[in-house]
């Protein structure tokens, strides 16, 4: 099962590709968790990528295709994947295709989490007291979510041409909105 996970800043993602890939038995590929890492070893990534995520801004697409371009070369992605984060952009979207076309591994599913923006500024403010990051500020939130409407959102088109999308409701609890993703993929109904 190879999985692309979409959906605005705060939408639940994270939390949903955590669950999936202990049900499925994938790894969960974020390359938001990737990035923060390279920043706290201060690898030259990693210092390349902080200022820009600092501001909310989307890292270089071409340093963003040799960082996923490197994860899923790995072993334990012939088993199948949940991508969090990745691709954020068209561009994206087509150099992830162009991988996964070398692996001979395309894309499943690609999975669209919906939420209304009162509730993402809300589990944005929650995340921000619990786990501290660094971008998850008042005025990078905004411009994380702007960033998320003018680049990302578009590549939910991209996979709905290609009868590829599904749409999930993100509201209630996380145990529900699971239930809907996991239904979803297995009746495998895109639209
Ligand atoms: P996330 O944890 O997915 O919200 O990502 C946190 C930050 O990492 C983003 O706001 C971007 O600055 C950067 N980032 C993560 N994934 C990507 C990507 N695919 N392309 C560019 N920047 C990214």
């Amino acid at each position: 099962m190879r999985i692309v996970l979409l959906g605005a800043p705060g939408s639940g993602k994270g939390t949903q590709a955590a669950l999936l890939k202990d049900h499925f038995s994938i790894p969960h590929i974020s390359t938001g968790v990737l990035l923060r890492e390279a920043v706290a070893q201060e690898t030259p990534l990693g210092l390349k990528a902080k200022a820009i995520m600092d501001r909310g801004e989307l890292v270089p697409d071409d340093v963003m295709l040799n960082l996923i371009r490197e994860r899923l070369g790995q072993d334990d992605v012939k088993a199948g994947f949940i991508l969090d984060g990745y691709p954020r952009n068209l561009a994206q979207a087509e150099a992830l295709d162009g991988v996964l076309a070398e692996l001979d591994q395309p894309v499943d599913e690609a999975v669209l989490i919906e939420v209304d923006e009162e509730q993402v500024v809300q589990r944005i403010a929650l995340r921000a007291s619990q786990e501290g990051r660094s971008d998850d500020t008042e005025d990078v939130v905004r411009n994380r979510m702007r960033v998320y409407e003018e680049q990302t959102a578009p590549v939910t088109g991209y996979y709905a041409s290609r009868d590829l999308l599904t749409r999930v409701l993100g509201e209630g609890t996380i145990e529900e909105v699971l239930e809907r993703i996991k239904g979803a993929l297995q009746s495998g109904v895109a639209g």
